[in-house]
């Protein structure tokens, strides 16, 4: 239900059936006089079919339909639009029960089916080139919402393919909602209580909080983590990556450094190219040399535009030359294919797009094509 001026809604009195833990679903079918293996039919509906509303759940008998109906909802948030793009790639906006918006992007690859989700509303770590984070962060996501992205997008696959791997590069800042996204990965990996999936296909992109790199070591997963470094020098950090300043490069390293240590997880080092700015030969040098002899991969990530903002994509033929010369130091690079660009799905494009349409009719929201 729409709210007043603020544009707030007014928060559903049901609960996200999908979100709900086995424990609270059992706690729920008991106190409703259901039999207890109707917990399991809830979750395979959840995890593994595809219900469009609870009228779908065949297998239930339909007085228990009813009342999970009158109850709760099927997810935590809703589908606001799906865009799909000429690769395949499908960009979620989903739209919390506050009202805000946040992004999915499920990419098809081969037999790969990712989705990368958002763990805050906006962003409040201000790179210079990102989209998410030039209205600075609204709030974190709970984990219910973090886990629900995963749900909306697997609930988009044909049946038979599941997602098989999770990237948190959506918008927000990874690791400044830790607690929250870890109880979401945990549900993702659970065999009993979620999708199953193992904790190696799930990799977490954070700018590089070392305290909190060293917090998510310490809880023993085997999650993937992917370091956005961008620059290798104090100076060009400070300059795009502004948090840099309270941080410093070398203390980002030693945690990754850590993070290896204890997981034995090599990390993955993110560097969006800027043409002109951070794509230079002595820029490759200087990241070969400050990686060289760590277990680590360079993931070079050519910049998405952003409407608005005055960076330019680099040229084809520097990024294969930064490669060779990032590549001479021993240390592994790839480059990140642009998926989705017709979609504006690099992290935070979305939402900015249809937050600030000024006429809200100008924009298609509604139900998914
Ligand atoms: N806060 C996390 C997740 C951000 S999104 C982090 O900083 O890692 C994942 C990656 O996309 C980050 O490396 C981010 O810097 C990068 N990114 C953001 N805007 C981009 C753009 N316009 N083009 C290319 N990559 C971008």
């Amino acid at each position: 239900m729409q709210g007043g001026e603020s544009g707030e809604v007014e928060a559903s009195p049901k609960r996200p059936l999908f979100g709900a833990t086995a424990d609270e679903l059992r706690a729920w079918v008991a106190a409703n006089g259901h039999k207890p293996y109707r917990v399991k039919q809830i979750q395979q509906w959840a995890f593994h079919r595809r219900p469009k509303s609870f009228a779908d759940m065949s297998d239930l008998p339909l007085d228990l339909r009813k009342k999970l109906d009158a109850e709760w909802t099927l997810f935590a948030t809703d589908l606001a639009y799906r865009g799909v793009a000429d690769d395949g790639t499908d960009k979620l906006l989903l739209r919390c029960r506050d009202g805000r918006n946040i992004e999915c992007v499920l990419m098809a690859d081969g037999i790969r089916r990712t989705v990368c989700i958002s763990t805050q509303v906006g962003c409040g770590m201000g790179c210079v080139f990102c989209a998410s984070g030039l209205k600075g962060v609204e709030r974190n996501l709970s984990a219910a919402e973090v886990f629900d992205q995963v749900l909306q997008a697997q609930q988009l696959l044909p049946p038979g393919e599941s997602v098989t791997h999770i990237v948190v590069m959506g918008m927000g800042e990874s690791l400044a909602n830790l607690e929250n996204l870890l109880v979401a990965l945990d549900r993702v990996c659970s065999p009993d209580d979620g999708l199953g999936m193992s904790q190696r296909r799930v990799t977490i992109s954070t700018v590089g909080l070392p305290e909190k790199i060293r917090k998510l070591a310490a809880k023993d997963r085997q999650y993937h983590l992917a370091v956005s470094l961008h620059a290798p020098t104090e100076e060009l950090r400070d300059e795009l990556v502004p948090v840099n300043e309270k941080i410093g490069l070398t203390a980002v390293l030693e945690a990754a450094d850590d993070y290896f240590r204890i997981t034995g997880r090599q990390v993955t080092y993110e560097y969006v190219m800027l043409g002109g700015l951070n794509d230079r030969p002595q820029h490759a040098t200087a990241l070969g040399r400050l990686l060289k002899g760590r277990k680590a991969h360079v993931n070079l990530i050519p910049y998405n535009p952003v409407a608005g903002l005055p960076f330019l994509r680099p040229e084809p033929e520097d990024v294969r030359g930064f490669t060779d010369r990032v590549e001479g130091f021993g240390v592994a690079v790839t480059v990140r294919r642009t998926k989705g660009r017709s979609i504006d799905a690099a992290c935070g494009q979305l939402r900015r797009r249809f937050e600030s349409a000024a006429e809200p009719e100008a924009v298609a929201i509604g139900p998914p094509s």
